[in-house]
């Protein structure tokens, strides 16, 4: 079974989890991706590509994609957005954002408020834990409060719980869900 690495870092963050059988996965880097949990298996759906997530289309006639589409999550929410052109990788990206460089401050800005769009798509469509991680992990969470409030108001049920979570293992995940899925297969056989 082919497992791409998004899938198994979602079922690295899933295994981690007590109590939680259906989640959602979102993974963030230089490509958007991500897994889907439901009864603590992956669902690979019937090519095996369940989850890709970042070719959800969120504007329409929107910046073309790697995938050669237009308007897909991935061109707007890639940390490629970020750095390109200016900034050779996220860490700068951010250090100057810190340092209260305004274009970085803005972009940020416009950034979040695509992937609070993603987000709320995809917890319309599971409703369930929505995880995220990759690359952009560890500094999403620094602004989590304006994502969680974005979220609230994107909410269609009027009642917006926290579903919203980071992840535990970061950048390991998908070695740690590699080394979870064998004992896992081993476990079930
Ligand atoms: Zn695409």
């Amino acid at each position: 079974m082919a497992n791409n690495e998004a899938n198994l870092a979602g079922f690295a963050e899933i295994w981690k989890i007590d109590n939680i059988e259906n989640a959602v996965f979102l993974s963030i880097n230089k490509g958007v991706g991500g897994a889907i949990i439901i009864g603590n298996q992956l669902y690979n759906g019937s090519n095996g590509r369940a989850g890709e997530f970042g070719h959800m289309t969120i504007l329409k006639n929107g910046l073309t994609c790697s995938c050669g589409k237009k308007g897909c999550l991935e061109a707007y929410c890639s940390t490629k957005v970020l750095t390109e052109p200016n900034f050779s990788d996220t860490d700068e990206f951010f250090t100057a954002m810190k340092m209260g460089n305004q274009y970085c401050i803005e972009k940020w800005k416009i950034y979040l408020d695509y992937l609070a769009t993603g987000i709320n798509n995809i917890h319309t469509i599971f409703d369930s834990d929505v995880i995220i991680g990759g690359e952009i992990d560890q500094y999403l969470e620094q602004s989590s409060d304006i994502l969680y409030q974005k979220l609230a108001a994107l909410d269609s049920f009027n009642k917006p719980s926290r579903y919203l979570y980071f992840s535990r293992y970061g950048d390991k995940a998908s070695a740690v869900g590699a080394a979870l899925l064998f004992v896992n297969t081993f476990l079930s056989d």
